[in-house]
């Protein structure tokens, strides 16, 4: 999936999770906007294992110590096969795609006092992004869902990176989001009314 995929996805959960919360923006502007952007840096995470990645090619503090690692495992396994295993579940769409690794990650996040506090909604909103990721490789693709091991589990049907899937699944967030931003500008009547002029006409 393409980083923009990923963040409309990401952007997407952030207002649903916000609505659902009863985040209102006029109300909570900071949190309302808080939450969509915590979200959608979620959205990108998994990707901080490849440099060219949408956050990889920003954070680069993300990537570096991942790839070091990989590099030193790397050299290790030339004289220890065993660790190739080890190598390969370093690279691309392993580790940091596998809900095992986020479940670890979300338990020792929520050791954190202020994260099951006042946190909680960035808490729940950095994980709704993660979880859009998860969900969007595991279709496209496949991600590691068994902890430890290097095979990549997928749905009987694969939809391709970039193919009509993709096309249809951006289009159908961005029109989404598009309706929830006008309807938060208390466009809503309005939408309405265009929306039964189009059922009309079709
Ligand atoms: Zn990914």
């Amino acid at each position: 999936m393409l980083g923009q995929t990923h963040r409309l996805a990401g952007i997407a959960a952030g207002i649903a999770l916000a609505g659902e919360l009863n985040i209102i923006p006029i109300e909570r502007p900071f949190a309302f906007a808080g939450v969509i952007f915590v979200s959608a840096m979620g959205s990108l995470m998994p990707d901080a294992d490849q440099p060219n990645s949408t956050i990889g090619r920003r954070f680069f503090l993300l990537w570096l110590p991942l790839y070091i690692l990989r590099m030193i495992i790397r050299i290790i396994a030339f004289f220890a096969p065993s660790m190739k295993q080890v190598s390969r579940g370093l690279a691309h769409r392993g580790i940091s795609h596998s809900p095992w690794f986020w479940g670890v990650f979300g338990a020792l996040l929520w050791c954190v006092p202020w994260m099951r506090n006042e946190g909680v909604i960035y808490f729940y909103a950095f994980f709704a992004g993660i979880a859009t990721h998860l969900l969007l490789d595991y279709l496209t693709g496949g991600i590691p869902l068994i902890p430890f091991s290097l095979k990549r589990n997928h749905p009987p049907i694969v939809f391709k990176t970039k193919g009509y899937f993709e096309f249809l699944t951006a289009s159908v967030l961005g029109i989404w989001i598009g309706i929830m931003v006008l309807s938060y500008l208390g466009l809503r009547p309005a939408i309405r009314r265009i929306l039964v002029m189009l059922i009309r006409y079709v």
